[in-house]
């Protein structure tokens, strides 16, 4: 028999159990909830710092599984629902219009249709979000031209492609691929997509080479990669 409590921790609260264990184990239920099962004899100290120790651990756990619940739920076309453009949400807001239109206005999306039905919404939100990708693409790319010319690198252009598992390839004649999904990620995320895929005219495999160039052109970019992978 366990008697379980509830506790205050550097994770925020926490659900403590003991047992006849030898040793504290720490998981991280689906919904986030924090689980402890300690041994009986542990003090709550030792279990505070154990807790301290693991809060990175805890802290990924999380964003895995907020992911997991957020990849489960489809995208809806109604209005209210939220939709993510550069790393904000906005709200959907449908009207009906003779006149097809989609913009951005404050913290709303506004899509305006001959129809509110959600497939005729899907289809407005998904062309303008390609026509956004391809133009904010488009200029960030273009910002590398005058570095790639004073390397002798080729001119670098932006492409759409839609790829599964990544987010951006470049080619030696200075084409990048970039998914459109990416658009939805934080801006500085987009760029330190392209930075990766310019470095790239200059080295095209992930060599110590690549990286030291890397690191010159976009320092920090280690946080930006973790804060794309953990906001999608
Ligand atoms: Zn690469």
């Amino acid at each position: 028999m366990s008697d379980r409590l509830t506790i205050e921790t550097a994770a925020g609260e926490a659900i403590l159990s003991r047992s006849g264990r030898s040793t504290l184990a720490l998981s991280v239920r689906p919904d986030g909830a924090l689980e402890l099962k300690a041994p009986r004899g542990a003090s709550l100290d030792s279990i505070q710092a154990k807790v301290k120790a693991k809060l990175r651990w805890i802290v990924r756990q999380r964003i895995r599984f907020h992911e997991m619940r957020r990849d489960r739920m489809p995208l809806r076309y109604e209005s209210g629902a939220t939709h993510t453009y550069l790393g904000r949400q906005y709200r959907l807001k449908i009207t009906e219009a003779p006149v097809a239109a989609v913009r951005l206005k404050g913290a709303y999306l506004h899509v305006s249709g001959p129809t509110k039905a959600s497939e005729s919404v899907r289809a407005l939100l998904e062309a303008w979000l390609r026509e956004r990708a391809r133009a904010q693409f488009t200029a960030r790319v273009d910002k590398w031209k005058p570095w790639c010319q004073a390397r002798n690198l080729p001119e670098p252009s932006a492409r759409l492609l839609r790829m599964p598992k990544r987010w951006g390839s470049s080619h030696r004649n200075g084409r990048i691929l970039l998914n459109p999904e990416l658009v939805k990620a934080p801006a500085i995320c987009v760029d330190y997509v392209i930075a990766h895929e310019i470095c790239h005219l200059k080295h095209p495999h992930h060599g110590r080479a690549f990286f030291r160039l890397l690191g010159e052109v976009f320092p920090n970019w280690q946080n930006v990669k973790a804060r794309l992978e953990s906001s999608q």
